[in-house]
């Protein structure tokens, strides 16, 4: 009886873990379906799944859960491709997941086309790992690396001349005409019908000015008051024709470096040649007979008078030769180099405005010998602080305007450098100074 009811119990037993064993197997199977189901619908990686199997085998139950190894990439993603990898339980069941794609890596650019001077080039950016294209670019055309203008031909009086360029990379050469001389000034005719008068430039086309001979058929022999005042003009080359400079013809040419004049001028205007801040030498001819030229600067023929320094002239110190006795009307007008000027003992007269706005000037002596310091000589000289009196007693300022105000310096006074200095460039700038 108690045999019988055990039997009974193992049977009842054994029927219940069959009917599991069926459940569980029906279970599985559709896991493993929705699991790839999910794989191929959705990118994104699915949870592993855990679950417990329970077999019987005779009489004994054990519980499996999946023990999954190590991902294994079945497809290798690439720069614009997902991958795939899958994992395995050793009871066969899998998992996939798929791998997102790397994207490109940002490799070399690579030129298919180099720019050149005119045109453009091109290039790309590429990716390291699959050489794929990630964007292309122009690469903008360089432009021409000209040299500078050279004058292949140099233009007359009458004749055009040419200048030249050339590209260092492609070769490309450009020419200009640098046009003659004659067609751009403009003239007037002077009473004799035979010669003219240069009254200045039509159309600036040309900043080196070689003045012609003659203009058709009219005879160059003076240039205007005012003429070039204020131009562009660089060089200038005044033919031995030209008896006249009219004043301030020059006056303010800021460019103008070279001069050069011919032996026939007798009379170069006042002023011609103020200001012209660039100017590196005033060249005259031997046989002129009333100017010459020493270092670049211009004196009268005899030397006793400076007229003109080359105010471009980068020398910080300058003496003027003896000899000089007169240091013209702002001969020295805005020279902004020189900081010491020695004066010999020749010199007696120093124009109005000689040395204004010299900024740069520190120091110069008045010999004994000068009478006459004009108004506004060191006006402007804001760095001005010796001024060395060699006779300090004797002098008297006259303002000039209203000529009544006298004043008489003390020779004490004038005896202190800086005082002297001080009295020249500020306190007197605006009178007449005379020594007695
Ligand atoms: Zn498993
Ligand atoms: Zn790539
Ligand atoms: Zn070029």
């Amino acid at each position: 009886m108690k045999v019988v009811f055990v039997k009974k119990v193992i049977f009842i037993f054994l029927l219940i873990c069959l009917f599991l064993t069926f459940a569980a197997c029906a279970n599985s199977t559709n896991s493993t379906e929705n699991s790839e189901k999910d794989q191929n619908n959705s990118t994104t990686s699915t949870t592993s799944t855990t679950h417990t199997t329970n077999t019987s085998t005779n009489s004994e139950s054990t519980t499996h859960v999946h023990a999954f190894g190590q991902w294994v990439v079945i497809k290798a993603a690439t720069c614009t491709d997902k991958g795939e990898q899958e994992r395995s339980c050793s009871c066969g069941a899998k998992e996939f997941q798929s791998i997102d794609s790397i994207g490109h890596t940002a490799g070399k650019w690579i030129t298919d086309r180099e720019a050149t001077c005119t045109d453009t080039g091109s290039k790309r950016w590429v990716c390291s790992v699959c050489n794929e294209t990630i964007k292309t670019e122009q690469i903008p055309a360089k432009g021409h690396k000209f040299s500078e203008w050279k004058i292949t031909t140099q233009p007359t009086a009458y004749q055009h001349g040419e200048e030249q360029r050339s590209c260092s990379a492609c070769k490309k050469t450009e020419t200009k005409v640098i046009v003659s001389n004659a067609s751009i000034l403009s003239y007037r005719i002077n009473s004799d019908l035979k010669t003219c008068t240069i009254t200045g430039v039509k159309e600036m086309r040309n900043t080196n000015i070689i003045i012609p001979d003659n203009i058709d058929g009219y005879t160059v022999t003076k240039i205007a008051v005012n003429a070039f005042k204020g131009t562009t003009i660089t060089s200038l080359t005044i033919p031995d024709n030209v008896i006249e400079i009219g004043s301030q013809a020059f006056e303010e040419c800021l460019s103008l470096r070279y001069v050069t004049i011919g032996k026939g001028v007798t009379n170069v205007g006042y002023f011609s040649f103020r200001d012209c801040t660039s100017l590196l030498s005033i060249t005259v001819d031997e046989d002129n007979k009333n100017y010459k030229s020493i270092d670049g600067n211009l004196y009268s023929k005899d030397g006793k008078e400076l007229i003109q320094y080359a105010t471009g002239k980068t020398a910080t110190s300058f003496t003027v030769p003896y000899g000089v006795e007169k240091i013209g009307w702002y001969a020295f007008q805005r020279e902004y180099s020189l900081k010491n000027i020695t004066l010999p003992s020749s010199v007696t007269y120093i124009g109005s405005g000689a040395f204004q706005s010299c900024v740069n000037l520190t120091s110069i002596n008045i010999p004994s010998s000068v009478n006459t310091i004009m108004a506004h000589a060191f006006n402007n000289c804001g760095d001005l602080i010796s001024v060395a009196f060699e006779s300090a007693s004797g002098w008297s300022g006259v303002l000039s305007a209203g000529m009544s105000t006298t004043t008489t310096f003390s020779s004490d006074d004038l005896s202190d450098k800086t005082l002297a200095a001080q009295y020249l460039r500020d306190d007197y700038k605006d009178y007449h100074w005379s020594h007695n």
